[in-house]
């Protein structure tokens, strides 16, 4: 069976000195390799009703359009402070060296709405552990945590515990 593994680079020392860096720009840079993710995203999903589909900034993006438009339900962004245009909830969540805040316009999720969240990477599980709380703010009930690659040493899923977490690679 084809893998999505040979479209994924690693870059060492990317952003900081001792980090690892997952590249996934190999992959959106080959329509063979963007379109084997996505059928192994879908895959994943194994035919769970899905009212939405949330992404976040940015590389969240990319194949949270994608999922939702094969699902043929809408897309949300969750995105960084000052850049969604209407009102907003926002969530703040550390970082290892200070904190980050997340924003979603108030008015995406509907109460009760099935809600599948998608992200490239998860790595400590900060990020989507934010999202999960913006989502179930709005009254959102989370399907699914959907990534392309999980760094299983993080333990990432565990700060998303009991939410179903899933991904194509895991390293
Ligand atoms: P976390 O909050 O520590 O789980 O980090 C996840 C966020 O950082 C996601 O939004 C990812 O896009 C980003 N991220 C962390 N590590 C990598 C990586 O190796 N490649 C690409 N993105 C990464």
């Amino acid at each position: 069976m084809k893998s999505i593994e040979p479209f994924i680079r690693d870059i060492n020392d990317f952003p900081k000195p001792g980090i690892v860096f997952k590249d996934l720009t190999p992959l959106l840079n080959s329509p063979e390799g963007t379109d084997l993710c996505l059928q192994e995203l879908l895959k994943q999903i194994d035919g769970a009703k899905v009212d939405k589909v949330v992404g976040m900034e940015a590389r969240g993006f990319f194949f949270g359009t994608l999922i939702a438009k094969a699902l043929g339900v809408g897309f949300i962004p969750v995105r960084k402070p000052g850049k969604l245009p209407y009102n907003t909830i926002s969530e703040t969540y550390a970082l290892e060296y200070g904190s980050d805040v997340l924003e979603i316009h108030e008015d995406a999720i509907s109460p009760g709405d099935r809600v599948l969240i998608h992200d490239d990477v998860l790595a400590t599980g900060g990020t989507a552990a934010a999202v999960c709380k913006l989502v179930e703010r709005l009254g959102g009930k989370i399907v699914q945590c959907n990534f392309i690659m999980e760094l299983e040493f993080l333990r990432g899923s565990e700060k998303l515990k009991p939410n179903h977490v899933a991904s194509v690679l895991k390293y």
